[in-house]
């Protein structure tokens, strides 16, 4: 990619074709999601965290006409600045530095693509898309990327998921209850969403459970989870999830 010109189009390391070629050989495809339910929980964790780790970058977009369009479920990592999102993101696919791909210079306001499943058997996508609210963006770009990120939200015809991360000491923001207000009717018509209520150590019992009941009246009808990478908490639990969504 020209790291002179942000909006360059992006050169993909996985081409879309690639990816498009891939129709599932059953014999090296993961298991079907009435499979993967017949496992005890404590397999599909395992199973799922197996998935979570082929994570590889694919791909990164300044703007939504850049995305390559697949035709594979697509799960997008939302949430503020500072929320705790690459953490989640690199716990989850076991892979340190994995998301902070998306904070090196150039990046930060790109769209970042990661395909997961076996190579050239890639069964799923994972989008992560910039925090928002970081004071020190200019607001010309705030409001560019505000509107860059509605718009996948509303237009991105792959979304299967969303997963909006929140750190429960501030709750859910003015910014995150835009969001929700974009996604309601996408969630009405089966988008399936999941509030992880981050850095959950930090909360007592009592704390953790007030949270996760306002969260739960705010997340309009999606999972809500408690969630910390530093303890591995909610880890098992959303890995389980995700392959369960992705594979229906
Ligand atoms: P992002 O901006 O949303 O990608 O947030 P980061 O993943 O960079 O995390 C922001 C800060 O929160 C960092 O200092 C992390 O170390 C911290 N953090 C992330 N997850 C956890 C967690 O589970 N527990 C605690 N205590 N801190 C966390």
């Amino acid at each position: 990619m020209n790291q002179s010109d942000p909006h360059a189009h992006p050169t993909p390391i996985d081409t879309p074709e690639v990816l498009a070629n891939s129709a599932p050989d059953p014999e090296k495809a993961g298991l079907s999601q009435a499979a993967f339910a017949l496992l005890s929980p404590a397999d599909r964790a395992k199973y799922a965290m197996g998935w979570l780790h082929t994570a590889r970058f694919l791909t990164t977009a300044a703007q939504l006409h850049h995305l390559p369009a697949y035709d594979l479920p697509e799960i997008a990592f939302v949430g503020r600045s500072n929320a705790g999102k690459s953490t989640c993101i690199n716990v989850l696919t076991q892979q340190k530095r994995l998301a902070y791909a998306s904070k090196t210079p150039g990046r930060t306001q790109h769209i970042n693509l990661f395909a997961l499943g076996r190579q050239g058997q890639t069964d799923a996508v994972l989008a992560d898309l910039p925090g928002y609210g970081y004071a020190a963006v200019p607001k010309q770009d705030k409001i560019r990327w505000q509107q860059v990120m509605a718009n996948y939200l509303l237009t991105r015809d792959n979304l299967r998921a969303v997963v909006l991360m929140c750190d429960p000491r501030h709750g859910l923001t003015e910014l995150d209850d835009i969001l929700l207000d974009v996604l309601r009717p996408r969630v009405e018509e089966g988008l399936k969403f999941l509030v992880l209520l981050t850095k959950a150590d930090k909360l007592n019992r009592t704390e953790g459970a007030k949270a996760l009941s306002i969260a739960k009246l705010q997340a309009g009808g999606g999972e809500v989870k408690l969630f910390s990478a530093l303890k591995k908490q909610g880890v098992d639990e959303v890995a389980s999830l995700l392959y369960d969504w992705m594979h229906t």
